[in-house]
């Protein structure tokens, strides 16, 4: 049978780790300041946007919450972004995507200062994760090296397979699990053979955005398998891009949907928020 790799019970060990820094630098007077940006009322971003603050609340992070409505011109919201980084209480950054169709998100993202974007979406920050410099990483696959970690799987010398090349989860999970010395194919709706391909992987990450694509037929036995989407199925239920039920018995480790990669992106935040405290000290000196 396979582990389960419990994203829900690693994220609190994350997060209970968070909170006793968080509680050391008030202690020597430096509090973190996450700002929080929503334009519109999309309800899928409002409970991101709730759930990121409650998770602020937790480890004694603030936050502060800018509920924008659905008309603001994308002149209002960049000079809001302009005043935040001039801001030195305010550490983070993050502009909960999708934006309204009129705005044009590439600028918005390049708007904010790199040194407080802590999704990591901004080019410089992109770039830095390419040449292997220091800077804020995409919370997401974060937090998936995070989970393989904790749960003892080696990523060094193995063959990983990631399943999608987006900006914020495919391209940058490639990166990373690069960095850690794995050998790394990225497949994506033009590769041929995907099965083929994805069935060498000693590790899969698998980032499509189709509920259930994956099955047993695409995966090795023994292999760990990393479920990174979040889609509804046709009875509305939170289902990942991995079909449980015929992969789980054949791989040696998988992550849940929901309780695997998603509560690991809200805890890879918060220890972004507390990286830009680390960052801001290499700045100043
Ligand atoms: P995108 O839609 O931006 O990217 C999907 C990728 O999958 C593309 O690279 C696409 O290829 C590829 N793809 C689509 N269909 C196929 C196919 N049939 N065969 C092979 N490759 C395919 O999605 P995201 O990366 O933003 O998100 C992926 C999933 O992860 C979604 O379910 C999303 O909800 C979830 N997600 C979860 C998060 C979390 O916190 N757990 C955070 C972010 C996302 P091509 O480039 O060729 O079009």
């Amino acid at each position: 049978m396979a582990m389960i790799i419990d994203g829900r019970e690693i994220s609190l060990l994350v997060k209970n780790e968070i909170k006793e820094k968080v509680e050391e630098l008030k202690k020597r007077g430096k509090e973190i300041t996450l700002a929080v940006i929503q334009v519109g009322d999309n309800p899928a971003s409002t409970v991101y946007v709730r759930n990121k603050k409650k998770a602020c609340e937790y480890t004694g992070i603030r936050s502060l919450s800018y509920e924008l409505p659905e008309e603001t011109s994308e002149e209002e919201l960049l000079a809001l972004v302009e005043q935040l980084n001039e801001r030195p209480d305010v550490n983070g950054i993050l502009v909960q995507l999708p934006l309204p169709p009129l705005m044009d998100e590439d600028a918005v993202i390049r708007a904010i200062s790199p040194l407080k974007d802590v999704d990591g979406f901004h080019p410089q920050n992109v770039g830095n994760l390419c040449i292997g410099q220091p800077g804020f990483v995409s919370c997401t696959p974060l937090g998936v090296i995070e989970l393989l970690k904790r749960s003892g799987v080696s990523i060094a010398g193995k063959k990983c397979v990631v399943l999608g090349r987006s900006n914020i989860v495919g391209k940058p999970m490639a990166l990373l699990l690069l960095r850690e010395n794995a050998t790394v194919t990225v497949a994506h709706s033009k590769t041929e053979n995907l099965k083929e391909v994805t069935q060498e992987a000693d590790i899969l990450v698998v980032a499509v955005g189709r509920p259930g694509m994956v099955t047993g037929e695409y995966v090795k036995e023994g292999a760990v398998v990393i479920d990174v989407g979040i889609n509804r199925d046709e009875n509305n239920k939170l289902c990942g891009d991995v079909d449980f039920d015929t992969v789980e018995p054949i791989c040696g480790a998988i992550t849940p949907v929901p309780g695997g990669v998603g509560p690991m992106t809200i805890a890879m935040l918060l220890h972004n928020c507390l990286e830009s405290v680390e960052r801001e000290k290499y700045e100043v000196s």
